[in-house]
């Protein structure tokens, strides 16, 4: 027989601490003070790289910084229900794999839209990157957005179009 019963203390841990982004860090510096979107290009067989790699993942050479478009096509997407505290707000939103024009590996980032249904966030759908005006270096500066809302969403106080 089993008589366990778990006891449970809601609790809070405040942790402060500083990381760096290494060889990546040109990525967050022109993506806060710019708002360009870099890849990188393969010296050697010149594949380009977004997220950007400092080295090709496939043959191992360094890779030069190039400004990609902003404009983009979803590869895959689903639509978040559930969250961390950080993002509740935001629920519903999508998120997926979006490929850059210029690119040939694809970002994991956040897709928003006016009216999120499936479909406006579908694979093959164009997207357009959206910028907070109050940036921080960090992947949440940025987020897309359908093509056709792209307009109404730069028009917002919060946010603007990129360059
Ligand atoms: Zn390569």
């Amino acid at each position: 027989m089993t008589d366990f019963q778990d006891h449970q203390i809601r609790d809070r841990i405040k942790i402060e601490y500083m990381y760096t982004m290494g060889g990546q860090s040109k990525f967050f510096i022109e993506l806060m003070k710019n708002k360009k979107l870099l890849g990188t290009k393969c010296k050697k067989c010149g594949k380009t790289w977004m997220p950007p790699r400092i080295n090709c993942s496939d043959c191992y050479e360094p890779a030069d910084w190039i400004e990609l478009k902003q404009t983009g096509t979803i590869e895959v997407s689903t639509i978040v229900w559930y969250t961390t505290s950080a993002f509740i707000k935001a629920v519903p939103y999508g998120i997926g794999f979006i490929k850059l024009d210029g690119a040939e590996t694809a970002l994991f980032q956040g897709i928003f839209s006016e009216n999120l249904v499936p479909s406006k966030i579908k694979k093959g759908k164009r997207v357009k990157a959206v910028f907070n005006k109050e940036r921080e270096g960090k992947m949440t500066d940025f987020f897309f957005v359908p093509e056709d809302e792209y307009e109404n969403w730069i028009s917002k106080p919060e946010f603007e179009g990129g360059m």
